[in-house]
């Protein structure tokens, strides 16, 4: 039911052959749910693991980059939702990776159930935090680092990730967005937890400050992954590559926001 509150189509576990996104991040998730392999001189970094049952595809997507699961180092997460931290548990035992997430998350994920939505169909199997992050750490590996901003409303904790990215001689910049979105939450009178609707504001304000040209998120709708796989190395620039995109989507994900709090305020009138 939590699925369908996110508005999900049937098929977002639909398994999807891994590409090369763009420099050294590869696709390795399902059909809309993401997951992200970036990979260094000195091991790799994996963001998100899906549903409970999406684990064994990303491994398989792992494997067949000709990456090795071992070689992951670190695992990291948008946010503690069923279906973007459903297979860490399983992902962490099997790379014996150490999971670094945002502490405001690491309660739900250690519990294997974030707050937000509570009953059976959004559990999942607790996974362990081994570092707590908090707004604006970094985690570096290999030459790579990505910077941690917590942009919580959906989840407590959820967490916008960026990294720059080399390819083809350029630098670019990507931003690995968790959600903003407003998936069912009953926000008027009471918000799902005390502080939500301050906290998804000052995030739409903290994002309108980050300047990405490479938009990625936890679910591939967001920023049409299927669209431009079709489109990628078949001539002309990476598909991926979109300055503005990012901020267009997060001023329509406000805007979605703003009116859904409206239409809440008036029904509770
Ligand atoms: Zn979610």
């Amino acid at each position: 039911l939590a699925g369908i509150a996110h508005g999900q189509a049937r098929d977002w576990n639909d398994p999807l052959e891994p590409f090369r996104i763009i420099g050294n991040v590869y696709y390795v998730g399902a059909k809309d749910l993401t997951s992200y392999l970036i990979t260094t001189p000195q091991g790799d970094i994996l963001i998100d693991g899906g549903l409970p049952e999406t684990a064994s595809q990303i491994e398989r997507n792992i494997t067949t980059l000709g990456f090795k699961l071992k070689d992951v180092k670190i695992l990291l997460n948008s946010h503690a939702h069923y279906d973007h931290a459903g297979g860490l548990a399983e992902l962490k035992r099997k790379t014996g990776a150490k999971f670094e997430a945002s502490e405001r998350d690491k309660p739900g994920l250690e519990a294997g159930a974030s707050s937000e939505f509570t009953g059976v169909a959004a559990r999942y199997p607790a996974v362990a935090v081994d570092r707590a992050i908090k707004d604006g750490d970094t985690v570096s590996l290999g030459g790579v680092t990505l910077t941690a901003h917590v942009t919580p409303g959906h989840t407590k904790g959820s967490t916008t990730w960026t990294m720059p990215v080399e390819d083809d001689g350029e630098t670019h910049h990507i931003v690995f967005f968790c959600s903003t979105s407003v998936p069912g939450y009953k926000l008027v009178p009471k918000p799902v937890y005390p502080g939500q609707i301050e906290d998804y504001r000052s995030s739409f304000q903290k994002l309108k400050t980050i300047d990405a040209d490479v938009f990625l998120a936890a679910h591939g709708s967001f920023f049409d992954l299927l669209g431009k796989r079709e489109r990628l190395g078949k001539g002309g620039s990476n598909p991926y590559i979109v300055p503005g995109e990012f901020q267009r989507f997060v001023a329509n994900s406000e805007h979605q926001f703003v009116s859904e709090l409206k239409r809440q305020e008036t029904a509770n009138r």
